[in-house]
């Protein structure tokens, strides 16, 4: 009888996964993928975003400063706009996304 080896301890519940951006939890809804090097240029990583923190990334920066530059969450999470971005979006909602609050539930009188 073949010996079991022990069972890893983490055979992971899902973890409450965070945003890379702002560090908030992720949520359910709203949620974007991100490639820390764009497809462009053969990037196959792509990491949950929030849809809004996602939209952030690509308003402040260019696919080629994406590249060359913003290619890591630290430097990005380091550059002063994404910073305040940052700040902002802390206080609200994980599943908070700017156009969304008109389109999820229509009012009916
Ligand atoms: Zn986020
Ligand atoms: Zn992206």
């Amino acid at each position: 009888m073949p010996k079991r080896r022990p069972a890893p301890i983490d055979e992971p519940s899902p973890p409450e996964a965070h945003c890379p951006l702002c560090g908030r939890v992720l949520g359910t809804a709203n949620i974007d993928r991100h490639h820390l090097i764009p497809k462009t240029f053969k990037g196959k990583e792509q990491f949950p975003i929030h849809k809004i923190c996602h939209r952030k990334i690509h308003s402040a920066f260019t696919e080629r400063e994406l590249l060359q530059t913003y290619h890591t969450w630290e430097s990005l999470r380091g550059h002063e706009d994404i910073r305040s971005f940052i700040d902002w979006v802390a206080k609200k909602p994980p599943d908070f996304y700017t156009r969304t609050y008109t389109s999820n539930k229509k009012r009916y009188r």
